[in-house]
């Protein structure tokens, strides 16, 4: 299965004109969803470019739409023991956090608040379907990335080691950062709770050294535990929200933020380094170059991934726009082998019972 790509255009905002928008969706035939993204070429206004995605929200699309189509059906697939990856790629300003976060009026909420009412809910009813048989239990770890570093974000930020974090690789392809906090979540007002806390920590974090949030890659990482009678099922749902895409020589940075933007603009560019060399089939892959591309490990990881390709629809993001339109459309050629996690035993397998709780997801091999 393919890296799933997706492309959001935002609405305009205050203060933003109907006569500078330059973005549009399109669909490949008439009747059929959007799944075209058309933007004039820059050299000539007349010609247009198109890229196509697996799907292409436009302006109207609401929160609740984005997660009922692109993340709502992947919870089976998690429950099943597949790793989910869900990452927002774009230019700062096009709406990363918002469709990750959201606002706090319902109907605003992001991705990332829904999937975890999501996987509350379905763990509730899994435990009482198996009458008290299998228990649920969903752990949070939240970090950010800045300067290619790794600091966790349920600490707070006085308790950072300038180093961060390490990381190490897993048998799998899998890659974990090296103590960072689990905290044990169980219903959705702990988990706002813990959320916002975090998200402070990381703007404090930002504040301190004179940066600003945009500028790191956050992490947030879902564990997913179904432990039955005899085994344990285990899976992470991530939800990643990009540092922005800008080139930064096309931005006016002054010169405190020339290390900082190296280091994002780096990550970023291994990992569009990653996606070229993977969707031509290249034998190496430049994935251990930063630590975000070795966290991210595309096409390596176990699972299903769905890139969410946010695009601002004005003219003055015309280059930024068409990057990153180039960098996540040759994503789509991205094989990731869908993979079930291996149920752990509990001391004595019992293979018949284990069979009927397994659901035929045993083994994790397929
Ligand atoms: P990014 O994280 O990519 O830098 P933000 O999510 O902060 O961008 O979005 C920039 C601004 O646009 C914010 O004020 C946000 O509320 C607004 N915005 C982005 N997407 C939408 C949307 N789909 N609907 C309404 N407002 C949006
Ligand atoms: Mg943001």
């Amino acid at each position: 299965m393919s890296v799933r790509v997706v492309a959001r255009i935002r609405p305009l905002l205050d203060g933003e004109h109907e006569k500078d928008i330059i973005v549009r969706a399109d669909t490949a035939e008439a009747g059929k969803p959007n799944t075209i993204v058309k933007i004039p070429s820059p050299k000539n206004g007349a010609e247009d470019f198109s890229f196509a995605f697996n799907s292409v929200y436009d302006q109207s699309t609401s929160q609740e739409t984005l997660y009922n189509s692109e993340v709502q059906p992947l919870l089976k697939s998690l429950f099943q023991g597949l790793d989910v990856t869900l990452f927002a790629y774009g230019v700062t300003g096009t709406g990363k956090t918002h469709t990750m976060r959201g606002g706090l009026k319902l109907a605003d909420r992001g991705v990332i608040p829904r999937l975890l009412s999501g996987v509350f809910r379905r763990g509730k009813k899994i435990a009482k379907d198996s009458d008290g048989d299998t228990s649920v239990t969903v752990a949070l770890s939240y970090y950010e990335i800045y300067n290619d570093k790794v600091f966790d974000l349920l600490e707070p930020p006085e308790q950072r080691t300038p180093m961060g974090l390490p990381l190490r690789a897993e048998a799998g392809g899998r890659t974990v950062v090296c103590g960072l906090t689990e905290r044990r979540c169980d219903d959705l007002r702990d988990f706002e709770k813990l959320y916002i806390e975090a998200n402070n920590n990381r703007v404090t974090a930002a504040t301190k050294l004179n940066a600003h949030s945009s500028r790191s890659h956050a992490i947030l990482r879902v564990k997913v535990t179904q432990s039955g009678p005899d085994c344990v099922r285990e899976s992470t749902a991530s939800a990643i929200d990009l540092a922005g895409s800008e080139d930064n020589r096309r931005t006016d940075n002054g010169k405190e933020r020339l290390v900082e933007s190296a280091a994002i603009n780096k990550s970023l560019f291994v990992l569009s380094q990653c996606i070229d060399a993977i969707s031509r089939g290249d034998r190496r892959v430049p994935y251990r170059e930063s630590k975000m591309t070795r966290i991210l490990s595309l096409g390596q990881n176990h699972g299903i991934t769905v890139m969410i390709l946010n695009l601002s629809p004005l003219r003055s993001y015309h280059l930024d726009t068409l990057s990153s339109l180039n960098v996540s459309s040759r994503a789509k050629r991205i094989e990731v082998r869908e993979i079930e996690n291996e149920v752990v035993y509990k001391q004595f397998p019992k293979s018949s019972v284990a069979a009927a709780h397994g659901g035929g997801g045993l083994g994790g091999g397929k």
